[in-house]
This record gives structure tokens, sequence and C-alpha cells, in this order.
């Protein structure tokens, strides 16, 4: 074991929320040390983000190509039908993911952060010990920040292990299973369904809730519906897993009561994702909780002064890009800023076929919070470039305030669209009404018109609708 470290500043746990934290800290000279039991990057860039966008590019890709072959395509192109060998397309991944690793590790590096590779426990609120490879190293902090994020939740009558599988075992293997059986139909759920549809496994997916993707208004989740049939997906809704039977079939029961067996070769359960509040020596400090979270202020300080939470660990929504911001916001209150979190919308997309992509209130939730709002919508049928890529399905809805217009809120559902969640946020973060929507040259031919255009409607002066 080498000399007890003291520093100004420790971070504890090293994916988006705590890496961001640190290597602000360091930008403004806040001496920092961060401690990672695996590798700098965290969940996000090692087993989630990153990996399942670039299994699922790999399925876009092999999918446009069997569909080619298929002839199901107005272009008049003839094809091969494509073969995969997932083995490289996961050693593919693998290479990004260790290029982004090292990245992180480099930043760090030059914002002079000490790395601590270990798993860290506290002692005392101050005072951190770390089992390396080598011993202990004991870490003395004047401020420390918890961002030990999240893990999958497990389902107590399917342990995880051999056929039943969490996303990160999902993002690794190298056959594509045959018969691929999920449970639960949130997003991580379906993106991963989707992609394994697409290379050929038939999925079936459970979920309890009446409709998949329930956080998301079932308008928005129709084009997601009418995909995964086209690709055979077999949705059962208002269906519980309830367990295996001597065979190992999944059982499943409906709404009604009845039990169906569903044959599968692999189990992949996305139920969910619990925030790591365990086994980093909770117990030794006096941390009030917000249910299953640590509970933080609008500085993201527990209830400790001087102890700090960001990320997963602190609430939902659970996204690498809100872990990012509070990582960001610490950093400076640790150095001496003024900061507060104000963010007026925190972005949430899902990447599935087609994507949705949803930034502040909804037409629902503008209701339920009592807001007089007007709504647009603006279909890709009536979009010009949409139509070249052949990508039809899906709109732009924009929310906003009935009497000063003011843009409450953007949704939108439609492939590769993903990439427009920036001008949402963007919208909402500059406190943008209908009028500067409308007023802004939004470049043509582009699926961005689509924005520019709703906002246009709903002031009731659409051009091209
Ligand atoms: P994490 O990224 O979970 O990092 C916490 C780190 O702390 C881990 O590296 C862990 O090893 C370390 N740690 C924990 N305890 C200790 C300890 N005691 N000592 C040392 N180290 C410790 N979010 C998006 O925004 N967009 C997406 O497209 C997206 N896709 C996803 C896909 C999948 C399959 C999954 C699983 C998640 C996805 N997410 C996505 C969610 C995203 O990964 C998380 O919101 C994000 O990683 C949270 O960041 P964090 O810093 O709070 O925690």
């Amino acid at each position: 074991t080498g000399k007890d470290i003291t520093c100004r500043l420790l971070v504890i746990g090293a994916g988006p929320g705590g890496y961001v934290t640190a290597i602000r800290a360091g930008q403004l000279g806040v001496d920092t040390v961060i401690v990672e039991g695996r590798k700098v990057g965290g969940t996000c860039l090692t087993i989630g983000c990153i990996p399942s966008k670039a299994l699922i590019h790999a399925a876009e890709e092999f999918d446009r190509v069997a569909q080619l072959a298929a002839g199901n395509n107005p272009f008049g192109i003839a094809a091969e039908l494509p073969t995969i060998d997932l083995a490289r397309t996961i050693q593919w991944k693998d290479e990004i993911v260790s290029r982004l690793n090292s990245g992180v590790a480099a930043l760090l590096k030059k914002a002079r952060v000490k790395i601590v590779t270990g798993r860290a426990r506290f002692v005392d609120g101050r005072t951190v010990a770390v089992e390396t490879d080598v011993g202990t190293q004991i870490v003395r902090a004047e401020t420390v920040v918890i961002a030990t994020g999240s893990a999958p939740v497990e389902l107590p009558f399917l342990p995880f292990g051999g056929d039943v599988i969490s996303s990160t075992e999902a993002l690794s293997l190298t056959r594509v299973p045959d018969r691929l059986a999920i449970i639960g139909g949130g997003y991580i759920g379906l993106e991963l369904g989707t992609a394994f549809a697409k290379l050929g496994s038939r999925v079936t997916v459970v979920e309890a809730a009446e409709r998949i993707l329930p956080q998301y208004d079932a308008e928005l989740t129709q084009p997601v519906s009418r995909r995964l049939k086209r690709l055979d997906v077999t949705v059962l809704t208002g269906t519980k897993a309830r367990g295996r039977d001597g065979s190992g079939k999944l059982l499943v029961e409906g709404a009604d009561g009845t039990t169906t067996k569903i044959a599968a070769d692999r189990i992949l359960v996305t139920v969910g994702r619990r925030p790591v509040t365990e086994g980093w020596g909770r117990e030794e400090l006096a941390l009030d909780m917000d249910g299953r979270f640590l509970r933080v202020d609008a500085k993201c300080e527990t209830s400790m002064r001087g102890i700090y939470a960001i990320g997963d660990v602190t609430g939902e929504p659970m996204l690498a890009h809100r872990a990012m911001a509070q990582g960001e916001m610490v950093a400076e209150i640790v150095a001496g800023h003024r900061r507060q979190w104000d963010r007026q919308a925190i972005p949430a997309i899902c990447f599935t076929d087609p994507e949705i992509v949803s930034v502040g209130m909804s037409p629902d939730e503008a209701r339920a919070a009592g807001r007089e709002s007007k709504v647009g919508v603006f279909p890709f049928t009536a979009n010009g470039r949409a139509l070249t890529k052949h990508a039809e399905d899906g709109f732009v809805r924009v929310v906003a305030r009935a009497d000063n217009h003011v843009v409450l809120g953007i949704q939108a559902v439609g492939q590769g669209i993903s990439e427009m969640a920036a001008a949402f946020g963007l919208a909402l973060e500059m406190g943008a009404r209908l009028e500067d929507i409308a007023g802004t040259i939004h470049a043509h031919p582009t699926q961005g018109e689509a924005l520019q255009e709703a906002a246009l409607r709903t002031l009731g002066r659409a051009i091209h609708m």
C-alpha cells in the first residue's frame, strides 16, 4: 500500500458524471483524484450508450442490404443476401470502446487528475479506502462527489447467468441468438430487440404495462410499434414474466391470467436500472434518501455538507447527458463558482427504428401541469427530404404556451432524427417562442424543416401542409 493521498476533491466513479466532474475540476485548478473500479468511461462508454449504438448501427447496415436483397426497395437496386460475423462486429465495437476509454484517460491526465483504480469505500465523510490490486489506498479529501451510477435490475425468479442475460452480455454476444425473449419493453430492451430482430433473431418482447415505452405518449410510440410488427417482433403487452418451466421455457402471464410458454435461446432482462447505493460504505455516512436514490439539492449536494452526488445514483432521468451536466456544475461549485441547477429540459432519445426524441413537456404533461397550450404537428410525409430518404413515417410536434407562445416541449419520431435533439434543446434552453422557430431560415431540403413547419402550423400558418 502506498502513502495516504490527500486532495481537495475526490470523485468516486468515472462514468460520464464522474469523469466530467474530474476533468472540469482539474481544468479549474482543483487538486482532484478519481477512483474507478472498472474502466474510465463507466456504464455509458463501456456497456451502455456507445456499444449499444455501435450494435444498432451494424444491424441497420445489415438490414439495409437485406431489404435490398429481398427486393423490398423502390430504388431499383438488387443485392445479395448479407451475412454477419457477429464476433467481428463485437470486436469493432470493442475497438471503439477502448479508443474512447483511452481518450477519457488522456483527458483526465491532461487536466492533471490522478486516477486510482480500485473499489472505493467510505471510512468516514472525508476518508475513503480504495481496494487496489496492490492493497488498500487511503484517500482523504475536503470534498467528495459520489458518482457510482446504476446497474441492471435482476428478477429474483430469473437471476442473471447462463442464458439469462442483461444488456451487458447482450452487447458482447458473438452469435445471433435464433430466438431471443426480452423481458421489459423500455428503451434498452427495444433498442437491443430491434437490432437483434434486424440481424435475424426471432424476438419476443414481454412488457407488463399496457404498451411499450410507457414513458412516451402513444402518438410517439405508434411508428415504433408498426416497425416492430414489420420486423416480425412479437410484442406481448400487459404480460408479466413469471419464471421458467422444467424444460427451461419462459412462463409469462397475460392480463387475463392465462400462462403461455416461450422457448428462447437467450432471455434478455431489461426491466430497469437500479442506482448503486450499496457497496461503497453508505452505512458509514448519514445520507438522506429520496426513494431509492440519494437525495440532493439544486447544487447536487447531499444531506451531508461537502459530499455531493450526481448522475444515475441521484434520480431520473438516468441518462448520460444529465450526469455530465450535473458533473460540470458540481466541479464549478467546488472551484468557488456560483452555480445551481437551472436547466429547462433534459432531452430523452430512444434509438429504436424510427427514433423518438422528446425534450420538455408533451401535450399530456402540459395539460397535467395546468398549462394552457397550443400543439402543432408536422408529418414527414409532407417533408421532401424524408421522402428522398424513404423515411416518411413520423412527425415533429411542438407544444407552446397559448398566451405568449414560449415553447414548452418538442417531440419527434422518425428515422435518424436523434440529431435533431440539439435544435430542440436549444429552443427550450433559449426560451424560444413559436415565432423564433418559424422565423429561423431552415436549410432545404432537410428533415429539420419539419420543426419550422410544426411551429408555423401551431401558429396556424404552415406553408407545406
Ligand atoms: P455510470 O456510467 O454507471 O458510472 C459509474 C461508475 O462508477 C462505474 O464505472 C462503476 O464501475 C463505478 N463505481 C461504482 N461504485 C464504485 C466504487 N465503490 N468504487 C469505484 N468505482 C465505482 N444514456 C444516454 O444518455 N443515452 C443512451 O443512448 C444510453 N444508452 C444506454 C444503453 C444501455 C444498454 C445502458 C445500460 C445504459 C444506457 N444509457 C444511456 C444510460 C447511461 O449509461 C447512464 O445514464 C450513465 O452511464 C450514467 O452515468 P453515471 O456517471 O451516473 O454512472
